[in-house]
């Protein structure tokens, strides 16, 4: 949908869809550096925090240099991205027109997504004809980037480190824990290995891992999954509830997404193996 918003003497650009996607993973698309230069261009100087001033590089025409001048004026986390965006030379008519205008992102929570609303204002009519034209295009185009790209982002993705197996998950984590016990020990090489346990059902897996079986101290079978070429951990499945599928941390994509909750089999922890104080331990498994 894309409706023309009548102002005084000014035209604004205005998108309104919804994407499927929490508006923290929109968000994350809309004010992360990497992802903008994914679903529109590549900023440069860009920060999500107000009175920053970034640009964008397109198209040089007549005597306009092709750079977007934007400065961030809001932002509200998850609900509200405000910047300016200036371009354009005195010296051109038609594209490269000077441009004085604002664009303004607005997140809405809904049952099953979010509702995204573009409203790019002050285009004065007929000096920004041409602009107003193209990005009338342009940002139609764009919002269908940034749900593709949301639609990613979203996604745990990872493998191991020569990247020959892989996997992709959709969903949430279950459960986040480091554990101390001593299989865990010996598989990461030090104190603890670092997990996330997320439903089987959503995982996709790429490559062939080879497998090994350890029995657990309460009898269950862990199959461990390693990479035959390079011998990184990277995942476990277990015969006794197949429904999940555990990762280790590190083999993430973005492993600063992992955000343990807790430790387990704290009872099997080596002093050395120093973990935050402030995170629930427990002896062995949490009880469920
Ligand atoms: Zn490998
Ligand atoms: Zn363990």
């Amino acid at each position: 949908m894309n409706d023309l918003a009548v102002q005084t003497d000014t035209q604004a650009i205005v998108v309104d869809e919804v994407f499927p996607h929490a508006p923290a993973t929109i968000w994350k698309a809309l004010t992360s550096g990497d992802l903008i230069a994914r679903w529109l261009m590549a900023p440069e100087g860009f920060e999500p925090v107000v009175g920053n001033r970034f640009t964008f590089q397109t198209t040089a025409g007549g005597k306009w240099d092709g750079v977007i001048h934007c400065q961030v004026l809001e932002v509200v986390p998850c609900e509200r991205f405000v910047y300016g965006w200036q371009g354009g030379h005195a010296g051109n008519d038609g594209y490269g027109a000077p441009l004085d205008t604002m664009v303004t992102w607005t997140l809405t929570r809904m049952d099953h997504g979010t509702r995204v609303r573009l409203v790019h204002s002050g285009f004065v009519l007929p000096k920004n004809e041409t602009a107003y034209r193209n990005m009338s295009d342009g940002w139609k185009k764009v919002l269908r980037n940034l749900d593709n790209i949301s639609a990613e982002s979203h996604l745990y993705t990872g493998g191991c480190a020569c990247g020959a197996v892989r996997y992709e998950i959709n969903g949430e984590p279950l459960f986040m824990n480091h554990c101390q016990c001593r299989d865990c020990q010996h598989i990461s090489g030090t104190g603890h290995g670092s997990y996330l346990t997320f439903a089987g059902d959503g995982v996709k897996l790429e490559g062939q891992a080879t497998h090994w079986d350890i029995i657990a101290d309460s009898g269950n079978v862990k199959t461990c999954a390693f990479c035959p070429t390079c011998g990184s951990p990277v995942y476990m499945t277990f015969a006794a509830n197949p429904g999940v599928f555990t990762v280790h941390t590190a083999s993430l994509a973005d492993p600063g997404r992992y955000q343990p909750q807790v430790v387990t089999y704290a009872m099997r922890g080596y002093a050395w193996d120093h973990l935050d104080p402030a995170m629930a331990k427990f002896d062995k498994m949490p009880p469920g």
